[in-house]
């Protein structure tokens, strides 16, 4: 028994490909698994070709399909522990983290299962003799590909509303972190998926991401990951033509007026930084502070970032874990480098740690540059890491200006005890969510997603549904 999944069959990858899977924490090995190439993709995509036109999935009632998106529902909350356990060795992110991502994966397939329950279409008015019908259907063989930050929870905002539309789909999730997604597919699975509806492979972009997105027989790709591998999808996918959604990197600021209640704001600036060790698309990575704080609220940030304790994300009481692996560490060093050259002024962090129980992992220390500009390499590009840029600002206008002020425009912050201006600013934000006194939480019924080179399309919310399906008018002359 392998772990790719084809056509209701746990098979290994056909050219005995094999990869291991790495614990960012100690570089230990934790599982191998099958490597696919464009062979295993082939055997998929078909797979589900034949499954969707056939036509069982996405002719049965949205009733029946909701049944199957709520047993899932209930099994992740079954095995949670186990998943949290999984996704914490693979990512490296601590335990809480994880237990707290299972929970918000169950709930998209039940606010999923809702939502395509109630969806009934629409009449639209035309006269006494007409009968006018809005009906939306599944678009047909979906391509998702997943990133390694959020391996389950991103997989799930693609997973449960293609399903719930009726579509059946070829899951890729990153390479370095397939474990939690193999766990979520074995539940569908159980769940009662019949040969075909969902399909997992496993392995690299450049092979089996690349193989999915140019495969003629994809109807729509949707992909969360970076702004470069963005573009080649998009490019890729040009040669269907397919549906392509993407959900890329951001560049979140996170401002902070002199009104604001400063230790909730020192509070959440941290958080919004350094949650899994900064990387997250939505991490408030830009910080920007109103002069008469300025200097109080960069002290105070920084000595709550030294004490961010850093550790094995299985342990309790460990606050943050590593970075995902070499390779990203040294990515974001040279991110740290360059700040440097380019004048950013280090306050604290900027290196590895030296405790000698963290050095066979991936860790950085959380890492605050103040006095930056928006000229800097540093305030424009995503780093992916625990680094975050401070700029000083005077007013509400250039405050709006400067959060605006990159090509990205997935979420921001705004902190001010003022609610019309709180309004007034979000209002003006191009960013995909704002929120005020507040950073990071988002519900399922909300649409996520960004503005600019943040991507293209929305994740939940009854837009994220929409994404998996076409509408149909029904015309009848009566
Ligand atoms: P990535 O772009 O390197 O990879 C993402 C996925 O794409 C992986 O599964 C990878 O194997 C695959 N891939 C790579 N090259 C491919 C190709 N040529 N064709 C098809 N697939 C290919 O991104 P990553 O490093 O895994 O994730 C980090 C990025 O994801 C960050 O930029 C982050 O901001 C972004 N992200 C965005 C959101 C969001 O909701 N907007 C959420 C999480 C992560």
């Amino acid at each position: 028994m392998g772990e790719l999944y084809i056509d209701g069959e746990w098979t290994r990858a056909v050219a005995g490909g094999r990869r291991e899977v790495v614990n960012p924490y100690d570089a230990s090995v934790v599982q191998t698994v099958d490597e696919a190439d464009a062979t295993d993709v082939d055997r998929a995509v078909r797979a589900a070709r034949r499954a969707f036109d056939e036509g069982e999935w996405a002719n049965t009632s949205t009733r029946h399909r909701a049944d199957l998106l709520l047993r899932v529902h209930d099994l992740l909350l079954r095995d949670k522990e186990e998943i949290a356990r999984t996704e914490t060795l693979d990512t490296g992110k601590t335990l809480a983290e994880s237990r707290f991502d299972v929970e918000d994966v169950a709930n998209a397939f039940r606010y999923f299962a809702e939502l395509a329950g109630k969806d009934g279409g629409r009449v639209v008015d035309v006269g006494p003799d007409v009968l006018s019908r809005v009906v939306y259907q599944p678009v047909g063989v979906c391509a998702l590909i997943a990133p390694w930050n959020y391996p389950l929870l991103q997989a799930s905002w693609k997973v449960a509303p293609a399903l719930a539309a009726g579509n059946t789909f070829v899951l890729k999730p990153s390479e370095t972190t397939p474990l939690t997604t193999i766990a979520m597919i074995r539940l569908i699975e159980e769940a009662g998926a019949p040969p075909g509806v969902a399909n997992l492979v496993l392995g690299s972009g450049a092979t089996v991401g690349a193989a999915l997105t140019g495969h003629p027989e994809v109807d729509l790709v949707s992909f969360t990951g970076g702004l470069a591998t963005g573009r080649t999808i998009m490019a890729a996918a040009a040669e269907g033509p397919k549906t392509v959604a993407l959900e890329l990197g951001g560049k979140n600021p996170n401002i902070v007026f002199e009104d604001a209640h400063f230790d909730a704001a020192v509070d959440y600036a941290l958080d919004a930084a350094f949650l899994h060790a900064g990387q997250v698309c939505s991490a408030g990575s830009r910080l920007l502070v109103q002069e008469a704080l300025y200097d109080r609220f960069v002290d105070s940030l920084a000595q709550r970032a030294r004490a961010i304790r850093l550790g094995n994300g299985m342990e309790e009481g460990t606050e943050s874990g590593p970075l995902s692996s070499a390779e990203h560490r040294e990515k974001v060093e040279r991110h740290i480098a360059a700040a440097r050259e380019e004048g950013a002024r280090l306050v604290t962090g900027g290196t590895r740690p030296d405790d000698p129980a963290l050095s066979s992992g991936f860790f950085l220390l959380p890492t605050i540059f103040a006095d930056c500009d928006r000229s800097m390499g540093i305030v424009q590009e995503e780093v992916f890491g625990p680094v975050v840029t401070v700029e000083r600002f005077r007013t509400e206008d250039e405050a709006v200006e400067l959060a605006n002020g990159t090509r990205y425009g997935l979420a921001g912050g705004v902190w001010t005890s003022d609610a019309s201006r709180a309004q007034r600013v979000a209002q003006r934000l191009r960013h995909g969510t704002v929120w005020i006194n507040d950073f990071h939480p988002y519900v399922p019924q909300a649409e996520w997603g960004g503005f600019g080179r943040s991507g293209v399309g929305r994740e939940l919310g009854p837009t994220g549904l929409r994404e998996y399906q076409e509408a149909k008018h029904i015309y009848q002359n009566l």
